[in-house]
């Protein structure tokens, strides 16, 4: 690799489900052009409005596992009893074309990819400002059944209960001021000595005498 090109970096978001991530995330994605989404596959059914490929690789179990031992992904992980993966060619794409990623994945997938990809990841837990909160927000979406967001709000202690395992936690109080403290987050990543390979150079013509 050119020692000046830089390396993109792994912007990972996780929540219990209903604390905003999607939403933060589309946000940062209209305010951020030169982050781009890792597009996930999933076995679960799509909801209204969601498309092939935009939201998610909507996959058979069958095709699932194929892409699994095929070597094809990323990570992958069981959530709310679902296997969800991210498709590895694209991710590797963006990274070595110096182009930064934002992840909408769970615990599991988190640690996963901090171990295939390490020095890359940087990460964001989101938390509801209250069970109660989170449970109005499920039913607020109005796009999972009853047993779904129960299935969901049982889980959501489990989700909870890794909030040390990530760089930084927010809690997702006020929509805009989260996604202003994200936005800083991926901001000051990019500064970091292993994001900007040209420093040595500029720092050498600085210090010429
Ligand atoms: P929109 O895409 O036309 O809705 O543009 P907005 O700028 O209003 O919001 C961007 C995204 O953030 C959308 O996905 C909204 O659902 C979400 N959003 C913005 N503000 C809020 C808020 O205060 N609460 C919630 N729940 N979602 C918000
Ligand atoms: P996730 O992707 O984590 O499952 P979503 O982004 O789908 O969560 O958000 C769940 C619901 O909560 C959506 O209806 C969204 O509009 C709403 N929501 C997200 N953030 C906030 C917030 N800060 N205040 C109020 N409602 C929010
Ligand atoms: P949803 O069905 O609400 O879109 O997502 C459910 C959960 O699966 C969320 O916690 C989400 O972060 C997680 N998830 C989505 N895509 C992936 C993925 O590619 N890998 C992993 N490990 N988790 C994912």
């Amino acid at each position: 690799m050119n020692r000046n090109s830089r390396r993109g970096l792994c912007l990972v978001l996780s929540a219990p489900s209903g604390a905003g991530k999607s939403s933060v995330g589309r946000a940062l994605l209209e305010r951020e052009p030169e982050l781009r989404l890792s597009v996930s596959a999933t076995t679960r059914a799509p909801r209204p409005g969601e498309q092939e490929g935009v939201h998610y690789f909507f996959r058979s179990l069958q095709q699932f596992e194929a892409m699994e031992a095929s070597g094809e992904m990323l990570e992958a992980a069981n959530v709310f009893g679902r296997r969800y993966g991210t498709p590895r060619a694209p991710v590797q794409e963006a990274l070595d074309a110096g182009r930064d990623v934002l992840f909408d994945i769970d615990w599991q997938g988190h640690l996963l990819l901090r171990r295939a990809l390490p020095g890359d990841v940087v990460s964001v837990f989101l938390l509801p400002p209250s069970l109660e909160e989170l449970e109005r927000r499920l039913h607020g979406r109005g796009q999972d059944s009853p047993e779904e967001i129960a299935r969901r709000m049982q889980a959501s202690r489990d989700e909870i209960s890794h909030w040390a395992d990530f760089d930084h936690v927010l809690v997702n109080h006020d929509f805009h001021r989260t996604v202003t403290e994200v936005r800083a987050v991926l901001h000051a990543a990019r500064t970091t000595g292993a994001r900007q390979p040209w420093l040595p150079n500029f720092i050498d013509t600085l210090l010429r005498p």
